[in-house]
């Protein structure tokens, strides 16, 4: 230990929900932490990802909403789109945000130190202050949580028409033209909000289908609205190139010889663990092949007390699957015999629309894995709260375990798309993770009228006996 050094319970390098949530959580059960930010606290997910992300789609959705007023009987004309306004209302969101991460820091009293931050032997912290001077930090424990960057691929660097979701959410104005390079849940959060918003969207996708890892009766409720709203969609293509043009366009080149005139590319390819500034010389923890930081599943690395969560290892990127595994590691530094985190059954939210919310297995994916299941899907059509808000596309599906006797058992996956699926998945994400089965389940009541409805009719489908079905 260097004798100058500061010292702590823990020091969390990295800013992000994985960080943040492992200090003021840290905090709150009695541990003095420092955290170390080397830009805005928050990380993607508040600065470049998940927040201002949805705060586009909300844009779109109002859109969406004011086009279609008049079937409410509410004449409130064309809509047009001040896409400067949006950027505003987003940055207004993010800065709200981020300053009350600032602001429970204080309160908390965990020391946020504005600097990269590198680990050495013995969990001693260096960290190069914004300011240009060095101070040295040391904790019991140490937490690495320095999160991900965009993917590249070649041929593809950013800068003018070419963006990855960093440049997207600075845009004031909305491309006429869009090219979608990757038909992830990313890639289809951003083909969403551009085309609802008028642009023409195209999404380019290397894989035979779009959303992969998704149950195929819910992708195929999105590729149709998708097609619907004309949407381009082409799959098993790979993009070799683009050749700029001179009104800041440029060509891209994919497939075979086919090529696509655009105003904006997304190049949305995935996210690469970002160890690039961690030091870790001198360390035991280890970084594989593709740049994740390798952890059990206590989220330990092989260095004694230094622990690695979110983006930064090899699981789910997602911001609660970081708040997750930041809680797991509080819990083990204290001593409190934590259960690891269930990773095939975290929740998963796609806020395009319609909107994707899953737990669990799909139905292929419960049957490859040896499951003797039974599902049951019903469609939000004959949903009364969705025909009265106007959005009857989509469906709630469950698989459950077949039992011996044929009845279906336990639930092993829940999945959605529709109208705020993604505020509609707690339900089926309890009855996956408490390993409840149907006829436990089939025995809640949900509130009438309301989308949760569609869950609770899909379960008592699935007990053999329905009345709205
Ligand atoms: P990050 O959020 O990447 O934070 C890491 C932080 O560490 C950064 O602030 C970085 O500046 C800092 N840092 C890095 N190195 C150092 C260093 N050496 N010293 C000091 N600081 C350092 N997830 C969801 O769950 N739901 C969504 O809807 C969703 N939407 C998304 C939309 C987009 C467009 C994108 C890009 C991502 C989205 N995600 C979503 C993913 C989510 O943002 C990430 O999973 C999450 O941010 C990961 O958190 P993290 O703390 O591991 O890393």
């Amino acid at each position: 230990m260097i004798p100058t050094a500061e010292q702590f319970d823990l020091v969390v390098i990295g800013g992000g929900p994985g960080g943040y949530c492992a200090a003021l959580y840290g905090a709150s059960a009695g541990l003095k932490v420092a955290m170390i930010e080397k830009d805005a606290l928050g990380g993607t997910c508040l600065n470049r990802g998940c927040i201002p992300a949805k705060a586009f789609l909300e844009t779109a959705s109002v859109y969406r909403h004011v086009a279609s007023a008049a079937e409410f009987g509410i004449e409130a004309g064309s809509p047009s789109v001040n896409f400067a306004k949006t950027q505003e209302r987003k940055q207004a969101i993010v800065s709200g945000l981020v300053n009350g991460i600032a602001a429970m820091c204080k309160g908390r009293k965990v020391d946020v130190f504005n600097g990269t931050g590198s680990l050495g032997p013995d969990h001693t912290v260096t960290v190069s202050m914004k300011d240009g001077s060095t101070t040295e930090l040391s904790g019991d424990a140490v937490m690495l949580a320095s999160g991900s960057v965009p993917r590249l691929i070649p041929n593809f660097e950013r800068g003018g028409p070419i963006m990855t979701s960093d440049e997207v959410l600075d845009l004031d104005v909305v491309p006429d033209r869009v090219v979608v390079i990757g038909g992830g849940a990313i890639g289809c959060e951003f083909a969403s909000t551009f085309s609802d918003l008028g642009a023409k969207v195209t999404i380019l996708e290397g894989l035979p289908k779009i959303l992969p890892g998704l149950d195929d009766d819910v992708a195929n409720v999105v590729v149709r609205s998708f097609k619907k709203r004309k949407i381009g969609i082409s799959t098993g293509v790979m993009v070799t190139g683009h050749t700029p043009n001179d009104s800041g366009g440029t060509t891209v080149h994919f497939g075979d010889d086919e090529h696509l005139d655009t105003d904006a590319v997304i190049v949305s390819v995935g996210r690469r663990p970002f160890a690039d500034e961690l030091g870790l010389e001198g360390t035991g923890v280890k970084v594989d092949d593709r740049g994740f930081v390798e952890v059990d599943e206590y989220c330990r690395t092989g260095e004694d007390g230094v622990y690695a969560v979110g983006d930064l290892i090899d699981t789910p990127q997602l911001a609660h699957v970081g708040y997750a595994e930041a809680i797991l590691v509080i819990k083990h530094i204290l001593g409190e015999g934590p259960m690891p985190v269930m990773y095939d059954k975290v929740p998963w939210a796609i806020y395009c629309h319609p909107e994707v919310a899953f737990a669990g297995l799909a139905e292929q994916q419960a049957r490859d894995a040896g499951h003797d299941v039974v599902a049951a899907s019903h469609p939000f059509k004959f949903n009364s709260r969705a025909q009265i808000v106007g959005e009857p596309d989509g469906l709630c599906k469950i698989i459950a375990e077949k039992n011996a006797d044929g009845t279906a058992g336990k639930i092993l996956g829940v999945h959605m798309v529709g109208p705020w699926a993604t505020e509609q998945l707690s339900g089926g994400y309890l009855a996956v993770n408490w390993e409840a089965t149907v006829a436990e389940v089939a025995e809640f009541i949900q509130p009438h009228p309301s989308l949760t409805e569609l869950f609770g009719e899909t379960v008592l489908t699935l007990t053999g006996r329905n009345f709205n079905g």
